[in-house]
């Protein structure tokens, strides 16, 4: 049997679909986790892979230590999605987190990656500093008087309930939530195949954030190329230098990805993912 992903109706990836380990409908989207003899333990939500035990690593490690290791003490942190625990596993190896908000729209998401995937959170659920919310991130923002020095969205693609969390009002929220200092980064899509995602990030930012930028990391499941996360802040924020970042990167433990050579080099963009940087 086959698992074929439908994110894109010309083209796609497929898997070779062992055991079925969880199917469902829930109150926001079909969630299905299956075996693969390569990947090991494979999630996807309405038909577009999320997660797999193989690869993991790649994309909550850049998504978190990125944004994290520039921020210059980061206590409070904001993860919106996330629901297989891997952004807030490595969000708390950070010994300077005293709070983290995540704001989950899924609780099946959360208890059953529990279960199914122990290794993306690894206990990290049942951590004292978490606040954990079950709600739409952007209902969420919308009424939040917090401020955070690091929000994470680890969303779905814009569609299904992700898509308002790819919305001008989700930013605008985000900017009031964020200290001045404070740092926002985004699952951004696949730049080769959804390039209009990083234009319409970059347009609908402007208003807000006056660092607009951008990193690319390969995870090998998104298929179509590096995937961009989108990284803005309302100050101008430079990157530290390469022994700063080596400095930073000696508390967090576990790596299999991250580097402060990565770091800095994720921020070197192709030409035609500059060209998708413009304003109307
Ligand atoms: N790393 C994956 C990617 O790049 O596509 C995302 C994985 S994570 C499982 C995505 C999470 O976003 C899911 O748990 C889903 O329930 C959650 N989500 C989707 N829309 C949401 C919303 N509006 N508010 C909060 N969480 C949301």
């Amino acid at each position: 049997m086959r698992y074929q992903e439908i994110l894109y109706s010309e083209w796609g990836q497929n898997f070779t679909q062992g055991q079925t380990l969880f199917e469902a409908e829930t109150n926001h989207q079909h969630l299905i986790i299956f075996d693969n003899p390569r990947f090991g333990r494979v999630m996807a939500l309405d038909g577009v892979i999320q997660t797999t035990e193989a690869d993991e690593f790649v994309y909550h490690e850049m998504m978190v230590h990125v944004p994290m290791n520039m921020h210059l003490n980061p206590k409070h942190i904001l993860i919106i999605g996330g629901g297989d625990g891997g952004i807030l596993r490595e969000v708390l190896k950070h010994h300077s987190v005293e709070s983290v908000t995540q704001v989950e729209i899924d609780p099946v998401v959360i208890d059953i990656c529990i279960e199914y995937f122990p290794n993306h959170s690894k206990g990290a659920f049942d951590d004292p500093r978490l606040n954990l919310v079950i709600n739409d991130g952007a209902a969420f923002i919308a009424n939040n008087t917090e401020h955070f020095n690091v929000i994470i969205t680890d969303s779905t693609d814009p569609i299904g309930p992700g898509r308002v969390l790819f919305e001008s009002e989700f930013y605008q929220g985000c900017a009031s939530a964020l200290s001045d200092d404070g740092i926002l980064v985004t699952q951004n899509g696949v730049p080769f195949l959804q390039g209009d995602e990083v234009m319409s990030t970059y347009r609908r930012w402007k208003p807000f954030f006056s660092t607009r930028a951008f990193y690319l990391t390969p995870v090998p499941t998104y298929v179509g190329g590096a995937m961009a996360m989108g990284f803005a802040s309302k100050s101008e924020i430079t990157q530290p230098s390469l022994a700063r970042l080596e400095e930073r990167t000696e508390e967090i433990f576990d790596l299999k990805y991250y580097s402060p050579e990565v770091h800095l080099g994720a921020f070197g963009l192709p030409t035609f993912v500059q060209n998708l940087m413009v304003d109307e």
